[in-house]
């Protein structure tokens, strides 16, 4: 299922099977998640995508195929995330922070990514997966776990955690926190009850509307939802020296606010992408908290479904493709 420009729908398009090159291995696909970065692709909110581009950076699959080089066999299973290359001799990549490097390549966004039967990846950016998962419940982990966990961790030791937006990301993050004894507020759309009944469920000890303030400050927020005006909405809510990250890729413009709302050493900053060793932590620990992923299943030919529900959130948890 492929892009052909921004603002289209996805397309059903046959190709030639991939073949790995050195360093390479294809995949059967067995299961993809869907990201609403997957959106901000559709919609051409990124920039320089190569049209046409096949979506999806949260695979589950098969090895069909090894390239020279690499370490895995055929019949391995294994998840693919979204950083599919980095040079490895930059700034960044010498010093942990391979998700900051100006070479790295994405799947799904210049990279072929999983909304396919089959695919094919670097093998150094691909990963083994907890036994304990079935396909589509690993799918979540790859990026709605990796990023919300790498989101998690620039919340330092925060006990009382907003999250603003509770879709698929959240729903792992709160597990998460709620196992490290954080406790969690769950801020949603107003009066999307749905969405505050499956926060409670997960452990938040406080849901509301994005526009409320619980009766304590928060020592930290994570903004997931790709609203600019929750900025300052979480900056009025976390108290002096509290962290404020913004978790997305893409962010409607941020109003102006006063400085007071900053003032007191809050820190406001973003998180992009991930790095080998946040996917590596996060993996190591899912089983152990353990984390349990809601998901509603769509057949790939009904990909576009699936990313109309994420839209316009009709969906509790992620959705995930099976071809
Ligand atoms: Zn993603
Ligand atoms: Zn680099």
């Amino acid at each position: 299922m492929s892009l052909p420009a921004a603002g289209s729908p996805l397309v059903a398009e046959e190709r030639p099977d991939p073949v790995a090159g050195d360093g390479e291995v294809v995949l059967a696909v067995r299961a993809c998640a869907v990201c609403r970065t997957d959106l901000h692709v559709q919609d051409g909110d990124l920039p320089d995508i190569p049209f046409p581009i096949v979506p999806g950076h949260e695979i589950v699959g098969e090895v069909t195929a090894v390239g020279a080089g690499v370490d895995l066999n055929v019949g391995d299973r294994v998840g693919v995330p979204w950083l599919g290359a980095t040079c490895g001799s930059c700034e960044f990549c010498r010093r942990d922070q391979e998700n900051l490097c100006p070479r790295a390549r994405f799947t799904g966004y210049q990279i072929d990514g999983g909304f396919a039967e089959m695919t094919r990846a670097d093998a150094r950016y691909c990963f083994g997966l907890p036994a304990g998962w079935d396909d589509v419940s690993a799918a979540p982990l790859l990026c709605a776990g990796l990023i919300g966990y790498r989101s998690l961790a620039m919340c330092g030791d925060a006990r009382r955690l907003g999250i603003y937006g509770f879709g698929a990301a959240a729903h792992i993050v709160a597990q998460v926190a709620v196992w490290q004894d954080r406790e969690v507020y769950a801020f949603t759309r107003p009066g999307d009850v749905e969405a505050q009944t499956f926060a409670e469920s997960l452990g938040a000890v406080w849901t509301g509307g994005s526009g409320d303030r619980p009766d304590k400050p928060l020592d930290a927020a994570i903004i997931f939802a790709p609203v600019g005006a929750l900025v300052p909405a979480a900056l009025e809510a976390v108290r002096p020296g509290g962290i404020v990250v913004c978790g997305g890729i893409h962010m409607s413009d941020i109003p102006t606010f006063p400085y007071r709302i900053l003032w007191g050493e809050r820190q406001l900053r973003s998180v992009a992408n991930l790095t080998r060793h946040d996917a590596q932590a996060f993996l190591d620990l899912a089983p152990r908290v353990p984390v349990q992923t809601t998901t509603v299943t769509y057949p790939l030919e009904r990909a576009n479904d699936a990313m109309d529900d994420l839209r316009a959130a009709r969906l509790s948890g992620a959705a995930v493709l099976v071809p």
